[in-house]
């Protein structure tokens, strides 16, 4: 918080700078060309959207909906004010009709204002004429219309706290279904969830994901969206990746299976923790995620979806093994796989990274083929898909020795004397104009002292322009890692720079 004037980014947010912006940047874009290549394009979504298309999407019990969305009400778009006290019957009237259709939020709040100022209304209205108001009816009034100010009139919005739901969302609005073969869509950019802040765990963090939607769920989808992560993986050059794969069926057989996790988990529920003992009735799948050391031993006896998955989601299964067999990808099974978020069905995989500690999931995914009928569209609709922690990636890659990015000024254009910042100016414009990062000091400095600060920047050349430079036509190019220095002419210098 601000403190003497200054301010600090808020706990969970922080500031990417240079030069690690540049590692984002060749990330972002390596991703980009290899998503390329497999036909994916980019699509650009809202930062944020209607609460309910995430509680929806998500599931009102998963963590992120629950306990982790930056939700507030919006701006209200126009709202008739009543003008004297005496419309305040007719303006309540209203409010409550939009409170009921759900076009101004349903919280216990407005529900309390407007019961309030109902209630105010009402001893206004019992009012008898021409006689003097006491300071009752005075306060009754202030009260109704502070109340009116407390109302949360526009709608309920969210930060993102993923983009799949969005990705759907946009599918359906803009009929992508016409589209010939599935869509293939990418995305690149930032995310919200309050979640409690540590290495690699972050309040905005980022994600590059990708979704393929249509009307096909063939297993040779799953294989090729999981090896495009790993030729992406591979092209950073990030090492010792680990794919999980599982499947957990799909709406005909997993229930009987979580039923029957469920009864097996009340038989143990009193050895488990307080949120795995929540998580029986909410989510029993959640279970199996869990990272409690007493609770290992217990979960390895648990039943397992493998062997309950209906002969479809075996063969969609089997099939998604063999195609990962013929791209040549290694993959390891894991049964707790299951995922967060509810929407997830069949196909699930993640993928783990070294040196990022306790968060070592770098790539979350998985099959989704009921979300784009439960947000609206096609019930036939099929989808996949995966979202990267871009944060982690970039953590992993730094850990590795591989987060290195040549930056640097190419040219440090030391100048000395009115007559040489003219051809100075003149000069750093071919030479920027020719691909070469160029440094044109604003002022004009001392040598000594322009010189130093070229070496401070690690600028790999000196090139010196004063009186004598430009008398002859030349200049003075000097490397700095080794101090040679040379006088060379501009196209001598050009030839010079591309050779170095
Ligand atoms: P999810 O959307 O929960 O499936 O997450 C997909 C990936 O996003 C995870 O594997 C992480 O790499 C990354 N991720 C999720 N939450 C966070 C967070 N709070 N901070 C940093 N990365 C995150």
């Amino acid at each position: 918080m601000a403190e003497k004037g200054k301010f600090q980014a808020i706990k969970g947010v922080r500031d990417i700078l240079p030069p690690e912006s540049a590692l984002w940047n060749r990330v972002e874009q390596t991703a980009r060309e290899v998503f390329g290549t497999f036909g994916f394009a980019e699509i650009r979504l809202p930062i944020f959207e209607p609460t309910e298309l995430f509680a929806r999407a998500i599931g009102q019990e998963t963590d992120v909906v629950a306990k982790e969305m930056y939700t507030f009400v919006d701006r209200p778009e126009k709202l008739e004010e009543p003008e004297t006290i005496g419309k305040y019957g007719d303006f309540i009237t209203s409010i409550f009709r939009k409170y009921q259709s759900g076009e101004i939020p349903r919280n216990g709040y407005n529900e309390f204002a407007l019961l309030e100022m109902s209630k105010s209304w009402d001893r206004f209205k019992s009012l008898e004429h021409g006689k003097p108001v006491s300071h009752e009816e005075f306060d009754n009034v202030t009260r109704m219309l502070v109340l009116r100010h407390s109302l949360q009139l526009g709608p309920e919005v969210s930060l993102r706290p993923e983009a799949t739901a969005s990705v759907v969302r946009a599918y359906t609005e803009h009929g992508m279904q016409i589209l010939p073969g599935n869509a293939k869509l990418y995305y690149i950019g930032p995310m919200f969830r309050h979640e409690r802040p540590q290495k690699g765990r972050y309040r905005q963090f980022y994600q590059i994901g990708a979704e393929v939607l249509g009307a096909s769920d063939a297993p040779g989808i799953d294989a090729e969206v999981i090896e495009m992560l790993m030729r992406l993986f591979e092209r950073l050059k990030l090492k010792g990746a680990i794919l999980n794969i599982n499947s957990i069926g799909d709406k005909n057989c997993r229930p009987a299976y979580v039923e029957k996790l469920r009864a097996e988990l009340n038989k143990v529920r009193e050895q488990l923790g307080a949120d795995s003992q929540r998580r029986i009735e909410t989510n029993p799948l959640r279970v199996l995620d869990s990272k409690l050391e007493h609770e290992q031993a217990i979960i390895e006896k648990l039943p397992r979806i493998a062997e309950h998955l209906c002969d479809a989601c075996r063969a969609h299964y089997d099939e998604v093994k063999r195609q990962l067999g013929l791209r040549g990808i290694a993959y390891q099974e894991n049964w707790r796989l299951v995922r967060g978020l509810d929407y997830y069905m069949r196909t699930t995989f993640e993928i783990t990274a070294p040196g990022l500690g306790s968060q070592n999931a770098v790539c979350g995914g998985g099959r989704y083929d009921g979300l784009v009928e439960l947000l609206g569209g096609q019930a036939t609709t099929k989808g996949i898909g995966f979202a990267i922690g871009t944060d982690r990636l970039i953590l992993s890659l730094q850990e590795a020795g591989e987060g290195a990015v040549q930056s640097g000024f190419d040219v440090y254009l030391a100048w000395f004397g009115p007559a040489a910042q003219v051809a100075a100016i003149g000069l750093a414009r071919r030479l920027r104009d020719a691909g070469f990062v160029v440094e044109l000091p604003a002022v004009e400095m001392k040598f000594g002292k322009s010189l130093g600060l070229a070496d401070r920047l690690k600028a790999r050349h000196a090139v010196i322009m004063g009186d004598d430079e430009l008398a002859a036509g030349v200049v003075t190019v000097k490397r700095l890692s080794d101090g040679t220095q040379q006088k060379l002419s501009e196209a001598e210098l050009f030839s010079y720079l591309r050779a170095d």
